[in-house]
């Protein structure tokens, strides 16, 4: 069948992968080209897994690397803390790394078949499934661009991130995003010179109510992050402004002052947020990635379901042969306990994101410090690695 993919990030790209040996696919991708600019991620878990399966792990892990952990610091450059990676990396049997967004992008296309076609600057408006649509085509669903034309096809599947635009047409009422009460910056800049100072560990300042985050991206760059709380109301997607980042993270650690000065025009800069669905597919459209479940950045995991959700979407359809829909409804079976239980879990963790309070801030210092109790690594392999 002919499948149109909306979005050319990580779940489209995993799931273009996937199904260019057994359909026609075509991917429809919003920006000019690949997007580079990025944070460092952790992958592991079900995505890992699932890469695993898909015979991709070692593109990936080429381009990945392995911290030695955690340095957290106070605002005056004192160290006040470690979380070291190695014994949790063990305890996951090895299948842990941390990878620039854009590599894992990158590692994709370079498995990509060249069967798939991927067309940049496509931006979608909308995926069409009113009843008049499907009396007319029951088996076909349509895209409309934003350069006035259409294209139909057998099977259309979003994975247009958490801000996507077929959402709302599939789960009515849940076209929104749900912040969750804070904002993020990030960016990359060259400072060879902060790369080596930083090392083999991430700092992280230990600070209330704002944290920064610097690492070393390879021997040349600087990855920075900036985390604050703001209004759980607010919806919109906010300005990237470098003077106001500067301001309003001043002070946090000399690294991260450093990094600050070096802030571009243009960063990534969004909301924290899940997506919630309540449904997957309607007719012949089918969400996947983020687009779907996003758990926001706090629950650690949103490109490891993004993978492992597109390839469980694959296998389902791929299993249920001329019955799309049932290879969608037995995806969503299959799949949605996974992507519920890891939203819980970001939820759960959204008050310990940044401390609100000196109590608060007290209180994470103690928890770290259950990271190197034993038990905690025979834990998180349970937790972390679902099918
Ligand atoms: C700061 C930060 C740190 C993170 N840390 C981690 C981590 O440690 N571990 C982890 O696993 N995850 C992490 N994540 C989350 C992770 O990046 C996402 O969950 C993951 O990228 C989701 O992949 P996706 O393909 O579903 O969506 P995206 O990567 O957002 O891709 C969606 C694609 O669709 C395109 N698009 C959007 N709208 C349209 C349209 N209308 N038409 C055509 N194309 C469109 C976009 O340009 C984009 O390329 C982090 C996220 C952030 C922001």
């Amino acid at each position: 069948m002919d499948v149109t993919i909306v979005g050319g990030g990580i779940a489209g790209l995993a799931l273009a992968h996937q199904l260019a040996p057994d359909h026609d696919v075509t991917v429809l991708e919003s920006s000019p080209g690949p997007r580079g600019g990025g944070y460092m991620i952790d992958f592991f878990g079900p995505g890992f897994v699932a890469a695993e399966r898909m015979g991709i792990i070692e593109e990936l892990r080429t381009r990945g690397h392995v911290f030695e952990g955690v340095r957290y610091a106070a605002p005056d450059g004192r160290e006040t803390g470690r979380i070291d990676v190695g014994p949790l990396a063990a305890a996951l049997g090895g299948r842990y790394f941390s990878i620039l967004r854009p590599e894992v992008e990158q590692g994709l296309l370079a498995v990509l078949p060249e069967s798939v076609q991927l067309r940049y600057d496509a931006r979608v408006l909308a995926a069409r499934s009113t009843p008049e649509a499907r009396a007319a085509a029951p088996d076909r669903a349509v895209v409309e661009l934003e350069d006035g034309t259409t294209i139909t096809s057998d099977l259309v599947v979003a994975c247009d991130g958490v801000r996507s635009a077929v959402r709302g047409t599939v789960a009515p009422g849940h076209g929104e995003i749900v912040p969750m009460g804070y904002r993020v910056a990030s960016y990359l800049y060259p400072d060879p010179e902060l790369a080596a100072e930083l090392g083999e560990r991430m700092l992280m300042t230990d600070t209330v109510g704002r944290v920064g985050w610097a690492y070393a991206a390879g021997d040349s760059r600087v990855g920075v992050m900036f985390a604050e709380r703001v209004d759980p109301a607010l919806t919109e997607r906010p300005t990237p402004d470098p003077e106001r980042l500067q301001r309003e993270f001043a002070g946090l650690h000399p690294a991260v002052d450093r990094a600050l000065a070096h802030a571009p025009e243009s960063f990534y800069d969004d909301l924290v947020a899940q997506a919630i669905a309540p449904r997957w597919s309607r007719g012949r459209i089918v969400l996947a990635g983020d687009a779907a479940h996003a758990p926001s950045l706090l629950a650690g995991l949103g490109t490891s379901l993004a993978i492992g959700g597109a390839e469980a979407l694959a296998r389902s359809l791929r299993a249920a042969g001329p019955h799309v829909e049932v290879g969608l409804a037995e995806y969503e079976r299959r799949w949605r306990p996974t992507a519920e239980k890891t939203q819980r879990a970001g939820r759960s963790s959204a008050s310990f994101f940044t401390p609100s309070s000196p109590g608060q801030l007290r209180l994470q210092q103690l928890l770290r410090r259950a990271f190197s109790l034993p038990g905690i690594t025979r834990v998180l392999p349970r937790t972390f690695l679902a099918p």
